[in-house]
């Protein structure tokens, strides 16, 4: 990883939850961050089929439009029992006509389609978030780190906590919903924690050890 200076660090999102998560996550390290919101950058069109092609996309955007080092996250859920949907289009399963972005509409529609395919029972109805962090730079190069957390599909979805399908998504071994966590239950992680739980900051756990490494070196 090449050499970042704590205070230039652009997050390249314009989504509120997940900023919300980033500012918790960058908080303790001191890298004081500007969003690509503050900043007036446009949305760029999410074009690729991969989490990893969609996060450099929002990145690089912000890296070459800032001249900053950018980190951006790109996410989403896999339902086993949707063949992996909705993926990398986990958040237009939530598109409104009028551009706006419906929630309950969307676990709507997963829990849909799980009744389609008979899925009932909670081994027929495991899934994965994901979530891909790209670091890119202004000449295009880019470090990509990986999250993933196991749980299953719940119905009804539960708790008012935190963003997007959080309500409906149980991780493996808790009792909770992520939307029944709060912010320092689901994503909470500091150096020298083991594990961080959710998939952001799984993937940001390991951007920041290596950005420790560069900033202590
Ligand atoms: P994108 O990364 O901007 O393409 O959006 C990913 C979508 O996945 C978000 O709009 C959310 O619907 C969903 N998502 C990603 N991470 C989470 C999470 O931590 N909780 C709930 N939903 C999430």
């Amino acid at each position: 990883m090449r050499q970042l200076e704590k205070g230039k660090l652009v997050v390249a999102t314009h989504n509120a939850g997940k900023l919300a998560e980033f500012a918790d996550l960058i908080g303790p390290f001191g890298f004081e961050m500007q969003s690509a919101g503050e900043l007036g950058l446009p949305e760029p069109a999410e074009t690729g089929t991969t989490f990893e092609e969609n996060a450099y996309i929002k990145a690089f955007a912000a890296a070459s439009a800032t001249g900053l080092p950018s980190l951006s996250d790109d996410s989403g859920l896999i339902v086993d029992a949707l063949d992996g949907d909705p993926g990398v289009y986990t958040a237009d399963w939530a598109q409104k006509e009028d551009g706006s972005r419906d929630f309950a509409m969307a676990m709507q529609k997963v829990e849909d389609k799980l009744q389609e395919r008979s899925a009932i029972k909670t081994e027929q109805r495991t899934a994965r978030f994901v979530s891909v962090i790209c670091l890119a730079w202004p000449d295009g190069h880019a470090d990509y780190y990986r999250g993933e957390v196991e749980g299953h599909m719940v119905w009804p979805p539960r708790g008012a906590l935190g963003f997007g399908f959080d309500p409906s998504f149980q991780p493996q071994g808790y009792s909770k919903t992520f939307g029944e966590m709060t912010a320092t239950e689901k994503h909470g992680w500091k150096p020298g924690d083991v594990d961080a739980l959710s998939h952001r900051a799984r993937a940001f756990q390991k951007f920041a050890t290596m950005a420790l490494e560069t900033l202590e070196a």
